[in-house]
């Protein structure tokens, strides 16, 4: 079943009295249950494009649909609801709130989606168990390592049990080693929880781990 379609979707942007054109016609579909990586170089159009999938931006020509809906047809309200509830997002940079604990910035998600404090954090607690962080769960982001806020900020994305993650350059600020833990926490959410997964790189051996590949030049897709 189709989870995300995007039908000659463009998007420009207007720079100095000008129309700059970073995403020509892009046309792509991802099946619920998939893990797969979006590659190009620095400037190809990833971010543009993981932004318009993640209805953090919407397309300027064609259509986007999530879940068959037409997010063209929407309200702005209604495109942060369908944000909120489908979509977990994962950045280089982790965007953690320096003044509060993992398991605070954890459980922030829920609170804002109305959860009681304490179901909140029961719920972070298991998240951050999940990305093997249960002894780190009071610790503020200045006392973690590069890996330990990467995964602090996945425990953060999968709280509100969303069906998608989008990882924009998630390993951009880790040492190798650190990246593959990572991604191997992105494989096992997809084998174990069926949490359809896509991974932003232009590193091409990240995007070798995944099962399908989609690279982005100069916004086109080759
Ligand atoms: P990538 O993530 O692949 O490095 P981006 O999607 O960030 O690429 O950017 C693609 C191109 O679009 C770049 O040339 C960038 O400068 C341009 N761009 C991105 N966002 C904007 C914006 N808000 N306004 C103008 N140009 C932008
Ligand atoms: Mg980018």
């Amino acid at each position: 079943m189709k989870l995300l379609e995007a039908i000659n979707v463009s998007k420009t942007f207007p720079i100095d009295g000008r129309k700059l054109t970073v995403l020509h016609n892009i046309s792509l579909s991802i099946e619920k249950g998939e893990l797969l990586a979006i590659t190009g170089k620095s400037g190809s159009g990833k971010s543009t494009l993981m932004k318009i999938l993640g209805c953090l931006d919407v397309p300027t020509a064609g259509t986007y649909l999530i879940e068959g809906k037409n997010t063209l047809k929407m309200k702005p309200d209604q495109l942060a609801h369908i944000r909120n509830s489908m979509v977990g997002f994962a950045f280089q940079r982790f965007f953690l709130l320096p003044d509060m604990s993992a398991l605070d910035n954890v459980a922030l998600p829920q609170l804002y989606a109305g959860k009681k404090e304490s179901d909140a954090k029961k719920r972070a607690t298991e998240m951050l168990k999940l990305v093997s962080l249960a002894h780190r769960i009071n610790h503020y982001p200045a006392q973690l390592s590069g890996g330990e806020l990467q995964r602090v900020a996945i425990a953060r994305a999968l709280v509100n049990n969303p069906p998608l993650i989008l990882a924009d350059e998630p390993t951009g600020n880790l040492d190798s080693k650190t990246g593959d833990h990572i991604m191997n926490i992105f494989i096992r959410l997809n084998q174990e929880q069926a949490i359809t997964v896509v991974v932003i790189t232009h590193d091409i051996s990240l995007a070798q781990k995944t099962n399908r590949i989609i690279t982005l030049q100069d916004g086109q897709i080759i």
